[in-house]
């Protein structure tokens, strides 16, 4: 590389540290060294962007340094974590510094927003690739687990305001080439695929009500899927209560369905909770200007049935998206 490895990592992943109340000691040493809060637990999740994979060679490198802590940030959501640091690991092609400019900004504009610090990381040559591990804390007891949903409970899923699930499959198709759409609703759609907002507050303000959770990147049934064997229990889902954006909703009845089921790359959260929590969940979503939809229930008997608006179960040919089948 024409930039050195130590010179790159001095001049684009190094900062004066911001929370010294958990980071000890930060980047440039053989270890980071962090202290949790007093009794707090540490919840630690890890993901990695590949190239051609989990992004198009086409992105703006802003919008990948973003999504690529969004994805991390999403899982500890979906745990009620509170964010804290994070590392990252990098294989780049070649040291681009326009590329790696944007992508720090990307970065650490979002790191900013949730106030965490990146404390650590590696860097090497080879194809392009990101791979992420966040740290968070969660008081013990607290955290939101995928085994927790009981028949009876309600099924909900959160969304943007104006938006809902699928709308990155559906740009996900354009850029592949299967479908078309105006300017300004590729423009709308391609935000929810590049720029997906984790729901850090949300998963925060669903402690010690959500009796399950997870966050949405496979697809929702897929997903719902992996509370329901955790959990031994299975659901109902009205499809007329999927939220659907308008853009979507421009397309046929069909794909909106198999795109908000089973889309992918949605980041939302899916929930279960008492049916006496709703009040509660409401003002909670409210109070973090995120829209929650209240889309089916959990039942005794396994499996999942997909309902019609009058109750009739529906036959949809459907998987999560799958990285060794798709
Ligand atoms: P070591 O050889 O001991 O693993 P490195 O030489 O790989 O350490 O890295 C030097 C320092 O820079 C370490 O503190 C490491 O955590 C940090 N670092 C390396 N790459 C990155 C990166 N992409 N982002 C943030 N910190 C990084
Ligand atoms: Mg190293």
């Amino acid at each position: 590389m024409a930039l050195g490895e130590f010179d790159l990592i001095r001049k684009y992943f190094t900062r004066p540290s911001r929370s010294a109340a958990h980071v000890v000691l930060g980047v440039g040493d053989d270890c980071a060294l962090l202290q949790p809060a007093s009794g707090m637990q540490w919840a630690i999740s890890c993901d990695m962007l590949v190239e051609g994979r989990h992004f198009l060679s086409t992105v703006r490198p802003e919008r990948l340094g973003h999504k690529a802590l969004a994805v991390n940030l999403s899982d500890l959501a979906a745990c009620g974590a509170r964010p804290v640091a994070f590392t990252l690991a990098l294989a780049l092609p070649r040291a681009d510094e326009v590329f790696l400019a944007g992508l720090a900004q990307g970065l650490f504009d979002l790191a900013d927003r949730h106030g965490i610090e990146l404390v650590g990381g590696d860097t090497t040559a080879g194809p392009l690739n990101l791979c992420l591990t966040v740290f968070g804390e969660v008081p013990p007891g607290q955290a939101l687990r995928r085994d927790g949903a009981r028949p009876g409970d309600a099924l909900w899923v959160s969304h943007a305001i104006g938006g809902g699930l699928g709308d990155a499959r559906l740009a996900l198709e354009v850029f592949r080439g299967q479908l078309s759409l105006e300017a300004e609703d590729f423009d709308a759609v391609r935000l929810a695929m590049e720029m997906p907002q984790p729901r850090v507050a949300l998963g925060l303000g669903l402690r010690g009500l959500a009796s399950a959770a997870i966050d949405l990147s496979d697809g929702l049934v897929g997903d719902l899927g992996q509370i329901l064997r955790r959990s031994g229990v299975g659901a109902a889902i009205e499809v007329e209560n999927l939220p659907i954006s308008p853009v979507l909703a421009r397309q046929p009845r069909a794909l909106q369905l198999e795109f908000a089921l089973a889309g992918g790359d949605d980041y939302e959260l899916l929930f279960t909770a008492a049916a006496a929590a709703e009040s509660l969940l409401l003002s909670a979503a409210a109070a973090t200007g995120v829209a929650l939809r209240r889309i089916g229930r959990i039942e005794a008997a396994p499996g999942l049935r997909l309902l019609d608006s009058r109750g009739c179960e529906l036959t949809i040919a459907l998987r999560g998206f799958d990285h060794f089948s798709a």
